[in-house]
């Protein structure tokens, strides 16, 4: 006889289930995104996890990491270069272009909450499979939309309860200033190559404006006596990155103008921001130094170019990612309440065969009348069974003996004070219904 070696099975490295006991928060972060993006006129949308893998290499950039480093890319069965979406925006706008949402009224609004597939080394706050709440505007240029988004993830941040958010703010110009920005920055890094790390010397040939996103304490301390990009906006830029600020002193939102700040994606243009918890004990951020730590919920920008890059027509749009794992974790962590999703009304005690049987549809009755029965039909002991209402805290149980269901009663038991009363099986639904009124 052959011995089968016992495999002991994991989620994949950079995944986790999300279990019962975590689905309160879920359910709590997913009921305020809906809600607020609906009051802001949003509608929802969903992608298919996978997209053809050309549009996030022109999209998101070649050069950019969760491109080149991080996406998870294969070849299906037909030849199909696929990858598993590592950001929401991009398939949104091939929706977009697709399904002809240029003729709607503009700006469509949409929003999607998203599994999202990043190949990074796992930690706190950092996995391999993530969701985003993402919201999009599509088809208006106006600077009060850049605003509005950024209010919304206030908003959003107040619903939940939660303290100590930031927002950092940039403009990063568009195809007219960018270029005459991009070679003032290469003279000053080009007498500096030799110290970037290894990445940078690499962006420095393909991507320049990439260098004041690295990571790397050497080379963020280089960037600080960099050239800022938002002196060297034009116009256009400069006065809707002026109008982005008045509507948003305008709505009170409380924001901080970071120059560095330029967002790992290619497709964006003039305004980019993100949304930080200021917390000293935080992890999962990719702070190495000993100032508050930062820990980046979400972010986003404008990007007027991309509707053109994946071969529609120009159109302006603006839109934003929010990570839940990091909000949640958040949550968590500001001890910030999510109300059980299971709360039972009453208890169904049976006992013996002939009130199990009618157990069964009663149950039904008393589900479909909207009460929220809870049970344990594979127990036969009373004692167990009222161990297990009293566990639940249900304000109830109906107990259903072998007598009460000859004689077509049930008792109905006060938990708190242990008072009973035998009332007539089809009068009971109604009853309940009433007393879970008080
Ligand atoms: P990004 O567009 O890369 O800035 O991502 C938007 C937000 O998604 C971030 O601010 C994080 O909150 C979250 N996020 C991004 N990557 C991950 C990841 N690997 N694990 C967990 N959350 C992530």
């Amino acid at each position: 006889m052959t011995t089968k070696t016992k495999r002991q099975f994991q989620s994949p490295k950079g995944t986790f289930d999300i279990l019962p006991e975590d689905q309160k928060y879920w359910e709590k972060v997913r009921k305020v995104i809906a809600r607020v993006a609906l009051g802001y006129g949003f509608e929802r949308i969903d992608t298919p996890i996978i997209e053809d893998a050309d549009i996030y290499s022109l999209a998101a950039g070649e050069t950019a990491d969760v491109v080149e480093k991080q996406m998870y890319v294969f070849k299906s069965k037909g030849g199909d270069m696929l990858a598993l979406r590592p950001e929401g925006t991009a398939g949104v706008m091939r929706a977009f272009i697709e399904h002809g949402m240029a003729s709607l009224p503009q700006p469509v609004k949409l929003y999607y909450l998203a599994p999202m597939f990043r190949y990074e080394q796992p930690q706190a706050g950092r996995y391999r499979q993530h969701h985003q709440a993402g919201f999009e505007i599509i088809g208006d240029q106006d600077a009060v939309y850049d605003a509005q988004l950024i209010h919304m993830y206030v908003v959003i941040g107040e619903e939940l309860g939660l303290k100590n958010l930031s927002i950092e703010i940039n403009s990063i110009g568009c195809a007219k200033c960018r270029p005459t920005y991009r070679a003032q920055l290469l003279r000053y890094y080009r007498s500096r190559t030799a110290k970037l790390c290894k990445d940078c010397k690499r962006r420095i040939k393909k991507n320049p404006l990439r260098l004041l996103d690295c990571k790397e304490e050497k080379c963020a301390q280089m960037r600080v006596n960099a050239p800022n990009l938002i002196d060297h906006l034009c116009h256009e830029c400069h006065d809707h990155f002026k109008n982005v600020l008045e509507y948003l002193d305008e709505t009170g939102v409380p924001y901080v103008l970071n120059p560095h700040l330029v967002r790992g994606f290619d497709y964006y243009t003039k305004t980019v921001f993100e949304v930080f918890l200021e917390d000293e004990h935080i992890e999962g951020g990719n702070e190495k130094t000993h100032q508050r730590a930062k820990l980046a919920l979400g972010g986003g920008g404008r990007y007027d170019y991309l509707a053109k890059t994946l071969g529609g027509r120009e159109t302006p749009a603006v839109g934003a990612g929010l990570g839940l794992e990091r909000l949640i974790g958040v949550m968590k962590k500001q001890g910030i309440k999510a109300p059980p999703l299971y709360k039972p009304d009453v208890f169904l005690v049976q006992l013996g065969a002939l009130s199990k049987k009618k157990s069964l549809r009663l149950f039904e009755e008393l589900r479909k009348a909207g009460i929220v029965v809870a049970e344990s039909f594979g127990k036969d002991s009373i004692k167990a069974q009222l161990r297990s209402a009293d566990r639940l805290g249900v304000k109830m149980s109906l107990i259903l003996g072998q007598k009460e269901a000859i004689d077509g009663v049930i008792l109905v038991r006060e938990m708190e004070t242990g008072a009973q009363e035998s009332v007539a099986i089809e009068k009971v639904a109604k009853l309940i219904k009433e007393r879970l009124k008080k």
